[in-house]
């Protein structure tokens, strides 16, 4: 399917330059797909892979339906998480940038609840929220769902994955029937369809095929190694490849833990998020992630999916996912929005089997590459240096170190002597940074 330009949807003035300024070329193809769908008012049953832009496809259309001028609440979005919510408000926030009045609030567990009472008292036109927050709002009375016209059910397989189905049965009680109900999905399971039977009106089932899902500018390869060794591979890929941020994929919060523990002794900026941690936790550690406090982010599935992690160089499989659907979830991190991004997976042993179904389900040819050796490391590690001199001598003011160079062949040595051995210096002392 060819994708829509933004230019071909009908959207009003202050979207189209809202996405101008975020910096979007074309839908992609969930949105392509989804937002027509939305905006004329139908429900709408999205699925597409982790990262497609499925925020967008319908914090998009949902923008366009509020009327500004009445300050009650318009519209629902229910996510998993409070990291959801939080991303789920900035990107509407930053589509509505030129919609100055539009008011989104994200309302979540672990904020002080007196601070979301007085913002909803104020009047919003969306709220973003977790089941058991909005819950707890509409018991004590503080949130109202009489106006709401639309309903999001945002990343429904982690939604009913995590026990709330219960809750958002009860939330939907709450809106009136007559209401466009919108639900995005990664996966859609059983339970889901159920619920959009019950829930949903005709709804339009819109789907992006397995075989687009994997990114093709992502460049993928394998390495086999022994389980000993992966903790070495990984740091050589790292420094070889120069990487600054990579999410790095265990089977286990265990071997996440051992990782992290690891690499810290290797001296990496790194940290790990995995289910057993606490909520705050967490926040923490990705918001380290996002402000490039750490370089490398190791993670379980669970722990990462649905989370958006933008601009990651990287992704490690450092164990084959039980999973194929995670695979492509997993690299589905790099190389967002068109830019380059490589993953690279650690296979060993029987591992290998594995690898090979995935290659069947994905349809995509992951190319075997050789552990690099230590000298190949030296090597490329000389030729990066050798880079650094070159821009050097390009931009920087080296007239101090000239003249100490003049000095020394002034007492008779050559320039290329005195260059080859500040080179052996430098690589005797291991300080190529
Ligand atoms: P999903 O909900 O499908 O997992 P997100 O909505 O979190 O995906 O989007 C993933 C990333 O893609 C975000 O950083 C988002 O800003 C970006 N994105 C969304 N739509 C587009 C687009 N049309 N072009 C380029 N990037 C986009
Ligand atoms: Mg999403």
């Amino acid at each position: 399917m060819d994708q829509l330009l933004f230019n071909e949807l009908t959207l009003s003035k202050e979207i189209k330059q809202a996405i101008k300024d975020i910096g979007f070329e074309e839908t992609t193809p969930i949105q392509s797909l989804t937002i027509p769908k939305v905006l004329e008012g139908r429900d709408v049953i999205g699925q597409a892979q982790t990262g497609t832009g499925k925020t967008a496809a319908f914090g998009i259309p949902l923008l366009e339906k509020i009327y500004i001028p009445d300050d009650s609440l318009q519209a629902i979005v229910i996510c998993p998480t409070r990291e959801l919510c939080i991303q789920v408000a900035q990107e509407i926030v930053k589509l509505a940038s030129y919609m100055r009045k539009v008011k989104v609030l994200p309302i979540y567990g672990g904020q002080p609840i007196g601070r979301q009472i007085r913002a909803l008292k104020k009047g919003v036109h969306i709220v973003i929220g977790t089941p058991g927050r909005l819950i707890d709002h509409l018991q004590r009375g503080t949130l109202k769902l009489d106006g709401v016209e639309t309903v999001v059910l945002d990343e429904a397989d982690e939604m009913l994955d995590m026990g709330f189905r219960d809750d958002i049965e009860a939330i939907l009680r709450f809106v009136p029937e007559q209401r466009q109900t919108l639900l995005f999905s990664a996966t859609l399971s059983q339970d889901i369809m159920k619920l959009t039977k019950k829930y949903q009106t005709n709804p339009e089932f819109l789907k992006v095929p397995h075989h687009h899902l994997t990114a093709p500018k992502i460049e993928q390869s394998y390495f086999e190694v022994n389980e000993k060794m992966k903790t070495e591979l990984l740091s050589r890929l790292m420094d070889i490849h120069d990487i600054n941020l990579a999410l790095v994929f265990c089977n286990t919060k265990r071997r996440v833990d051992r990782l992290v523990k690891n690499l810290k002794t290797r001296g990496y900026l790194v940290d790990g998020i995995h289910g057993d941690m606490r909520q705050a936790q967490r926040d923490r550690v990705m918001k380290k992630f996002r402000n490039n406090k750490i370089d490398i982010l190791v993670a379980t599935d669970v722990a990462a999916r649905g989370i958006d992690v933008p601009d990651v160089e990287a992704v490690i499989n450092y164990d084959v996912p039980n999973d194929n659907e995670y695979y492509v979830h997993r690299i589905g991190r790099t190389g967002r929005a068109g830019k380059h991004g490589i993953s690279l997976t650690f296979v060993s042993g029987k591992e290998i089997y594995k690898l090979r179904d995935i290659q069947r389900y994905t349809k995509t040819k992951i190319k075997q590459k050789k552990i690099p050796s230590l000298k190949d490391i030296e090597n490329i590690k000389i030729d990066l240096l050798i880079e650094k001199v070159k821009n050097y001598i390009q931009e920087d003011n080296l007239d101090d170190y000239i003249h100490t160079v003049e000095k020394l062949i002034e007492v008779g040595f050559n320039s290329m002597d005195i260059a080859a051995a500040l080179l052996k210096i430098i690589k005797d002392n291991k300080v190529y940074n």
